[in-house]
């Protein structure tokens, strides 16, 4: 293989992975050239879950964290499932946290405490990231407009001096993606790059500058075409790649090298 790229966001502790799946997961993966997957942890189940998966295979790395959306039924002190494996050298950040105001709050909470409570959560990510010196994965996504995206872009300024985020799975026009970049952040790029109707993602795709982005899957949600609507997995990073490589004008070996330095400048991996 000529070129190797990295799936910076997957969730291979879902339930939608079988454990035994695993292995061949990662084969078709590391056959269609993504080396590397980044597996990201929800809430207070899988922390472990993604770890052991990140020690047990080399192509694996973990991040550890609570998604907005589970913040509700994770207990006050989350740090407390989290602290204690940030040493472990197969850790390679702090998420995914985030705030999330598309969802309805759950029975008990109305919009304005759950998203209090994500925005408590998502602050106290970054200050863990500061102190194990690790950077932010974060996801936002609102029904209309960008409240929640400005709502952590408020928070990652408190801390952009000594901590990086990158906003996954970017939604927005080129205009959003500056800011993020201002501050130092990068954005990455899911599935979404490849469908047709995605012209305001497209337009950020062919403006950002080299370095600043790095390519996802999210699996298993947000399958590229022509796997769309389908359970997407980590080997269609390729197709991604393919797709933002044409609409830069890039060969994929070239947006390939780019995009690996960049997320050795973010994560902490080794190799
Ligand atoms: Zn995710």
């Amino acid at each position: 293989m000529s070129f190797q790229i990295t799936d910076s966001h997957c969730h291979l502790g879902s339930a939608k992975f079988a454990p035994e799946e695993i292995p061949a997961l990662i084969e078709r993966a590391t056959a269609a050239g993504v080396r590397r997957l980044i597996t990201l942890a929800t809430d207070e189940e899988d922390q472990e879950r993604n770890l052991r998966l990140a020690q047990e295979h080399n192509e694996v790395f973990a991040c550890l964290g609570i998604h907005p959306c589970d913040v509700h039924q994770t207990r006050d002190d989350f740090e407390s499932l989290i602290a204690p494996h940030l040493d472990d050298p197969k850790v390679a950040a702090i998420g995914e946290t985030g705030l999330d105001y598309f969802h309805p709050a759950p029975g008990g909470w109305n919009d304005d405490t759950y998203h209090a409570r994500q925005r408590d959560f998502l602050r106290r990510h970054f200050e863990l990231a500061r102190t194990s010196g690790m950077n932010v994965v974060i996801h936002t996504r609102d029904r209309a407009g960008h409240a929640s995206f400005e709502d952590a872009l408020t928070i990652y300024r408190d801390f952009s001096d000594d901590v990086r985020a990158v906003f996954h799975c970017f939604p927005g026009p080129p205009e959003m993606a500056e800011k993020v970049l201002t501050l130092g952040g990068l954005i990455s790029f899911t599935g979404i790059a490849t469908f047709k109707n995605a012209s305001e993602v497209v337009a950020t795709v062919k403006a950002v500058p080299d370095n600043s982005f790095m390519l996802e899957t999210d699996s298993p949600y947000l399958a590229p075409t022509p796997h769309r609507g389908q359970r997407c997995e980590p080997a269609y990073t390729r197709l991604t790649a393919e797709a933002i490589a044409c609409q830069r004008g890039e060969a994929l070996e070239e947006l390939a090298r780019k995009t690996e330095e960049a997320v050795r400048g973010f994560f902490r991996v080794t190799a």
